[in-house]
């Protein structure tokens, strides 16, 4: 095994980090992301043969933990966080492609892998003792599901979800605000970016920090970040087993996390081919791809809302693996799809194969089907990045009929649901947690 990785950040004024520090901050002190200062070699020959997810995931990250206090925590964090299945399902409509189902876990999308192994890594770097900690989460949707489900009652942390208002559908709305107890939802009005301004800006207020311990569960954390390269990796090795060649992904993307999963894996060696990134109408990424200055903007609404990102947080840590523009835009392509073509796309798929995606694997999906019919005959996957249930407001119009929803969003919906509004400002956060943390400090004393 290699010597143990030491965690930078991608701006370069903060001092070098364990695992567990970077894990357990989330962003760096500098602003910055926490990188690895190089990324790890391995080889299929490392992982053992038709092992579960949570096995490929303890053989993939374990130099990453090599040498940390979590390391010898690593195989039973997995264990406890990957319980359901990320299967590859081939599509019958043509035998080299197939869907890298990512949505069954309990909030329904991909981002119950990281948050669950986020969750399960910091139970164990707090203990019982610890003062309490707050996580804030910016969400354009899945992510504070799937944050609130990973912490709710757990001793010792509060999870703050921040939502912008009126552009999550009405049912990613319910989930967000209906945990309760140390999980609470505030509905911000402005966007995806404001509700990420405003936790960055929380987070870097050393006073704030001071009344109350804060941490970010972000796809900025790595604890977040890392995990997600395990259903890449996983699916590579089937895919190579089974056909002795590489496998290709079309990635719905809007922060660049679960993409950048995709890419790190294949930088440390696995058998991945192309990496296709399917955007929405945001299309930040596309046209730095296409040869542009890369051009940060505000985000507009779309259909496929986890994706209205203008600003991709993970864009800097993409930088540090490729400093050279050059070299980078040679690790990917990047397509952006509009409203109506992601519409299109579901129609379409439900008519001709029975088949009905979420509106982000949409994206992906008509990636795939242009290079198709361009006359593309390797081996592709579309990530499907949600269950199209949690977008019945898109696509049951679009099909038809409902879509069936799965057992664990069914119990969500059912329980009742509340929200707080809040300014789109970084000073009503701050002066609405100073207040949260003179409250805790009040209950404490009684
Ligand atoms: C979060 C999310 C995305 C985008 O993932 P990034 O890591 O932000 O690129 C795509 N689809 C769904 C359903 C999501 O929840």
């Amino acid at each position: 095994m290699s010597a143990s990785l030491h965690y930078l950040s991608t701006r370069g004024a903060s001092p070098a980090a364990t695992l567990s520090e970077a894990i357990a901050a989330g962003l760096a002190p500098d602003g910055g992301l926490y990188v690895p200062d190089h990324l790890p070699k391995l080889g299929v020959d490392d992982f053992k043969l038709d092992g579960s997810l949570a096995e490929t995931a303890a053989t993939l990250l374990a130099p990453f933990f090599a040498g940390d206090a979590l390391a010898g925590e690593l195989p039973a964090i997995c264990a406890e966080a990957l319980t359901f299945p990320t299967p590859l399902r081939a599509l019958p409509q043509h035998a080299k492609t197939s869907v890298l189902e990512l949505f069954h876990g309990p909030t329904a999308a991909f981002k119950d892998v990281g948050a669950r192994f986020l969750a399960a890594s910091l139970r164990r770097l707090r203990g019982d003792s610890a003062a309490p900690l707050t996580i804030l989460v910016a969400t354009s949707g899945d992510t504070g599901a799937a944050v609130g489900a990973a912490f709710h009652r757990q001793p010792g942390v509060e999870v703050v979800i921040l939502y912008p208002d009126g552009r999550v559908s009405p049912r990613q709305a319910h989930q967000l605000g209906c945990f309760g107890d140390n999980v609470q939802a505030l509905r911000v009005q402005g966007r995806f970016d404001d509700c990420q301004r405003m936790v960055k800006a929380a987070l870097n207020d050393a006073a704030l920090q001071a009344q109350s311990p804060l941490s970010s569960a972000n796809s900025i954390s790595l604890g977040r970040l890392l995990p997600q390269m395990s259903y890449y990796a996983h699916a590579a090795l089937a895919w190579w087993q089974a056909h002795h060649e590489l496998l290709n992904l079309v990635v719905p993307t809007g922060n660049l996390g679960n993409a950048l999963a995709a890419v790190w894996v294949r930088a440390m060696g696995l058998p991945l081919g192309q990496i296709r990134l399917a955007c929405n109408a945001n299309a930040t990424l596309p046209d730095f791809f296409s040869g542009d200055d890369y051009m940060p903007r505000e985000a507009i609404a779309t259909l496929a809302n986890a994706m209205d990102v203008g600003a991709p947080s993970n864009f800097e840590r993409l930088r540090w693996t490729f400093p050279q523009a050059d070299a980078l835009r040679e690790q990917l392509q990047a397509q952006s799809v509009d409203d109506r073509t992601i519409s299109d796309t579901i129609a379409l798929h439900a008519r001709e194969h029975g088949e009905v995606f979420c509106p982000h694997t949409a994206t992906a999906m008509h990636v795939l089907d242009q290079l198709r019919a361009a006359g593309d005959s390797s081996a592709w996957t579309v990530v499907a990045t949600a269950h199209p249930a949690k977008f019945e407001s898109v696509v049951e119009p679009l099909i038809g009929k409902p879509v069936e929803v799965p057992p664990a969003l069914a119990a969500m919906l059912q329980r009742p649901a509340s929200a707080e509004s809040m300014a789109a400002e970084n000073v009503a956060l701050r002066e609405w947690l100073l207040e949260k943390a003179a409250q805790q400090h009040a209950d404490a004393a009684l």
